[in-house]
Parts: structure tokens; sequence; C-alpha cells
């Protein structure tokens, strides 16, 4: 099945309620369907129960940083060999940020707030949508 917009679910993980709500406004917008996690562990209970085509990930969340969230999805892949596309979300973009969250097992990153035009070129390039 060929991925369209419309057929894209998006994990959103963002423990800021206005990055929350810009986000599944703009991904509703452009067509896709978002799911939100508050959290890190609520991601990965969601993740447990669900299939999504790629994660939205903030980087800077208590509890459980995006970089630990993404170990922890990376680590369960291993057995199953999927790879979920997993973007970072960053609000304050630093040197090295770029190489230490591909390091981290992250596909790019997007820098907040979260322009439109940027976030529809990152998700069109996602090629392998959960239907695979
Ligand atoms: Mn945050």
């Amino acid at each position: 099945m060929k991925a369209t917009a419309k057929s894209l679910r998006v994990l959103v993980v963002e423990d800021n309620v206005v990055n929350q709500r810009l986000a599944t406004t703009l991904l509703s917008k452009l067509g896709y369907h978002p799911v939100v996690a508050s959290s890190g562990p609520q991601a990965l209970a969601i993740l447990s129960k669900e299939v999504f085509d790629v994660i939205l990930m903030d980087v800077q969340m208590p509890e459980m940083d995006g970089l630990e969230v993404t170990a922890r999805i990376r680590s369960e892949e291993r057995a199953t060999r999927n790879h979920i596309p997993i973007i970072a979300l960053t609000a304050h973009a630093m040197p090295g940020d770029r190489e230490r969250f591909l390091a981290a097992g992250m596909d790019g990153y997007l820098s907040k707030p979260i322009k439109r035009e940027l976030l529809q070129e990152v998700l069109s390039g996602i090629a392998n949508p959960c239907h695979r």
C-alpha cells in the first residue's frame, strides 16, 4: 500500500501543551493522523499497543528525555527488525546536535516552533508506511 499523507499515523511525544497543540494542528491541517504522548513512558505504552509511521520526539522532557525514549524504542526494535523513523524536536539547536541525535538513533530533526513547510518536507520523506 502506498503511503499518502492521510494514511500516515504520527506519534507526537511532547511534554509542553502549547507545543503539542501546535504540532497536532499543523499535522491535522496537512492531512496526517496525530496522536499525542505527554511523556516518554506514555509514548512507550502507546507504542506497545499501536503502530505508527513516524514519531516526532521532543528531546527535552522531564523523567525520560527523547534520547532515552529513542534508545528504548531502538532496543526493542532489534528483535523485530523494524525501524520507525524518529524526528527529534528541539527548541535550542546547538552545534553538534544533529550528530548527537543521529547517534542516539534518530533519523532527523526539526527546530521548534515547528514550521509547516519543514514539517511537510520531513514527513513526505518518510517512505515506508506502517502497512509494509
Ligand atoms: Mn520539552
